[in-house]
């Protein structure tokens, strides 16, 4: 991939300085190379940013001090602002992070036993417009940068003191199920990817970054020649009827095409062991009927997936409802007895709206939101699998 384009500040007519945050291995070598460097300082700036948590070109001690210099006057690590951080009483971290250009994104950090996964957003917003989520009720505004993705793994590990000993252990899973549709920003996705899988960077392992999808297939397919994330795929329907209604993409990428485009990314993996996960928003009187189980169990039968359930996580004017933990268990239920292996989602982080499809970053007014958000929803969670 080219290094990222430098901008012009208009007002002042000089280039705007490169955000290093966001470059990728190759991107940050080709950044030295262009100013005449040599390419190994590409892996100590690297290291800097993602193993230290610098982002004061003065404090590289191992690059001559001509060359901080001059990274100061064209460069920057500049990590995404913080608005707000809060902590849930269950140990779930929620940021809402500014972007420039207004705007904010919601990040979210969900320690359990001894792994912490962080959801990351990839768009402000979402243009998708599926009928039970909250991004997509407020549109689409723009995509993040490689940086301001990237930089939401950076921030999780800098609010923890953590750059100082042991950044492996704060976040050890990335899922990309956040605000916005990944695949609607490729790019800048993939590239955020790579690094939280690079050495010089986070390290973590392909299995334990996972990319969600509504299902843009041919951005999937492309997403097999390059990547070796694991797959998640929001289905929420085992028909095309319903489907067309709850994520309108389906009316352009039907079940079949979709689901046809998850066996090509799973067999394109070096690791044919892989599975793609099946996410199930289950809404009451909508999808969670037992019919409805039986008539997923007959559309997977070919796919090699696990499914998750995720009980619909209200919020305010959405028009549908969580289903009872009864009606979960019956679900899963007929799922367990056709042979899958199916999970629930437990919810995380309730007492800051921190759960899937609540994100919208919004800040203001928060308090009054957040009690009608308590009334209105089912205090029953269940844990399976
Ligand atoms: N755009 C991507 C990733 C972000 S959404 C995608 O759609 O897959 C992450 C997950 O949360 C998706 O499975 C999505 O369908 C689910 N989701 C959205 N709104 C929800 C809600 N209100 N309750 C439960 N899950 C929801
Ligand atoms: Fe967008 Fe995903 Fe929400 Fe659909 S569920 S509107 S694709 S963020």
């Amino acid at each position: 991939m080219n290094p990222a384009p430098q901008t012009v500040d208009a007002a002042a007519q000089v280039p705007a300085k490169v955000n290093l945050l966001g470059l990728s291995r190759q991107q940050m070598e080709d950044f030295f190379l262009q100013q005449g460097e040599k390419k190994f300082r590409a892996q100590q700036v690297m290291k800097w940013i993602h193993h230290t948590g610098t982002t004061d070109f003065a404090a590289m001690t191992n690059i001559g001090k001509a060359l901080r210099e001059k990274l100061q006057s064209i460069a920057e690590v500049r990590p995404p602002e913080i608005v707000r951080q809060q902590d849930s009483s269950d140990g779930t971290r929620k940021w809402a992070i500014k972007v420039t250009g207004g705007g904010l994104v919601e990040a979210v950090l969900i320690p359990v036993g001894d792994r912490a996964t962080l959801c990351v957003s990839s768009q402000v917003g979402c243009s998708l417009d599926c009928s039970f989520c909250s991004t997509g009720k407020q549109g689409f505004q723009r995509d993040l940068t490689a940086a301001e993705i990237i930089g939401q793994v950076w921030l999780a590990i800098k609010s923890y003191d953590a750059f100082k000993s042991d950044n492996t252990r704060v976040v050890t899973n990335v899922v990309m199920m956040g605000m916005g549709e990944p695949l609607l920003n490729f790019d800048n996705v993939v590239t955020a990817m790579d690094l939280m899988m690079d050495d010089l960077a986070y390290g973590i392992s392909k299995r334990r970054v996972t990319l969600s999808t509504s299902g843009v297939v041919p951005a999937l397919d492309k997403l097999a020649k390059v990547s070796e994330v694991s797959l998640a795929v929001s289905l929420h329907a085992p028909n095309d009827e319903l489907r067309n209604e709850l994520v309108p993409i389906n009316r352009k990428y039907p079940i079949a095409v979709l689901l046809e485009s998850c066996r090509r990314y799973m067999a394109a993996q070096t690791d044919r062991s892989r599975v793609v996960t099946i996410e199930y928003t289950l809404i009451a009187g909508v999808n969670d009927h037992p019919d409805q189980a039986r008539e997923l169990a007959l559309l997977l039968r070919d796919v090699p997936c696990k499914i998750n359930l995720i009980p619909f996580n209200p919020f305010d004017q959405s028009g549908y409802h969580r289903p009872s933990g009864n009606a979960v268990s019956r679900f899963w239920q007929v799922l367990v007895d056709a042979g899958y292996i199916v999970t629930v989602r437990t919810t995380r982080g309730d007492d800051i709206d921190a759960a899937c499809g609540q994100l919208v970053g919004q800040v203001v007014d928060r308090t009054r939101r957040s009690e009608r958000h308590k009334a209105a929803s089912n205090s029953q969670i269940i844990s399976v699998g």
